[in-house]
């Protein structure tokens, strides 16, 4: 079968930037040029195809992955969050990671991206699109001096939450099964951050949120409706994943969803073992069917999980496209979910 390395692959959301900052910060960056260990490096981009994406700007918790991944191999698992983390405490990594960044810029790795014009032209000339995103807003203060400074900086995107209740808003657990309902809406401060982020022009990404601050949002916010990285509810139900109803409200919108690769998102049985592309088709036709063909992209978290060994790692995109063809999906459908409908979300979003 032919190397499929086209259309380029924009995808919602990978973890590089925490990958880098647990090497060693800013210094570490070189090795994204010459290659690493998991998922994503510059040689291995340009072998599957990748034109870029979501860069994720996250200030990890000590948690011991292995006892995770035991538990999420259980019949059903409900893993507690993580303690919040303080400003003081969270503003030192989100600066360290927004420095990688900076740094994988000067070297040439890829262009930070502000605004859709930016990111078509690094598809056409080949070089990564990156976009400066924030997963969990930990790092922002609650009069939003630091979200100020940050959107200067080159900040287009944000989640209020990753799992860990924040100053914002309340995500899900790891939880199977479950659907979203897990906790209360966002705060006073969440809804200010909604109102400002419309006015700045930041993304709000809903993965990772619960299902009553997803609702906060769909009432409150003025923009497309976008979660970056999860998968359908009603094929595995897991908390992470979005219902029916909230599929068809981000279709109402005119948002979209970025199909998650980890695999306890996809299998049925939510556990964290292997699965095939297959099931991503799965995911990936239940969102069509709901959202449509133009509000369905890719959000692989790269980097952030364990995802199917058909893909393996940035490199194996070529196989995601093959498997799309050989699905059925015409080259226009697979152009749409590979970049296109990023494309058209973002400027939606942020203003041509
Ligand atoms: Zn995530």
């Amino acid at each position: 079968m032919a190397h499929l390395t086209t259309p380029a692959v924009f995808d919602g959301h990978n973890d590089v930037l925490l990958k880098l900052y647990r090497a060693g910060g800013p210094a570490a960056a070189d090795g994204f040029v010459t290659g690493l260990e998991g998922h994503i490096d510059l040689p291995r981009a340009a072998e599957g195809g990748f034109g870029g994406g979501f860069f994720a700007i996250y200030v990890p918790s000590e948690i011991d992955l292995d006892d995770k991944f035991d538990q999420m191999n259980q019949p059903s698992y409900d893993l507690p969050l993580p303690e919040p983390i303080d400003w003081e405490d969270a503003l030192p990594v989100a600066l360290n990671q927004t420095a990688i960044l900076f740094r994988l810029e000067e070297l040439g790795a890829l262009r930070i991206c502000r605004s859709a014009a930016d990111i078509r032209e690094c598809l056409n000339s080949g070089t990564m699109a990156a976009i400066l995103h924030i997963e969990g807003a930990e790092a922002i203060d609650p009069e939003l001096n630091t979200l100020d400074v940050l959107y200067h900086a080159g900040l287009r995107s944000i989640g209020p939450v990753w799992s860990r209740t924040t100053l914002f808003g309340e995500g899900v657990p790891f939880r199977y099964p479950s659907d979203g309902d897990t906790g209360g809406g966002l705060t006073d401060h969440g809804l200010r951050l909604v109102k400002r982020c419309n006015e700045l022009g930041i993304m709000i990404d809903l993965s990772h949120l619960n299902m009553a601050g997803f609702w906060d949002v769909a009432r409150h916010s003025d923009a497309p409706l976008v979660a970056t990285h999860s998968n359908a509810h009603a094929i595995t139900p897991h908390a992470r994943n979005l219902t029916d109803d909230q599929l068809d409200a981000i279709r109402d919108s005119d948002g979209m969803v970025g199909l998650n690769f980890a695999v306890a998102f996809l299998r049925e049985d939510g556990q964290m073992a292997d699965t095939g592309i297959d099931q991503m088709l799965r995911h990936l036709d239940h969102m069509i069917g709901r959202l449509g063909e133009t509000r369905v992209g890719l959000g692989s978290d790269f980097d952030g999980a364990m995802v199917p060994s058909e893909i393996g790692s940035i490199s194996g995109l070529p196989a995601m496209r093959a498997a799309m063809g050989a699905h059925g999906y015409d080259d226009a459908l697979i152009e749409k979910l590979c970049h296109g409908n990023w494309l058209r979300v973002l400027e939606k979003t942020w203003g041509a």
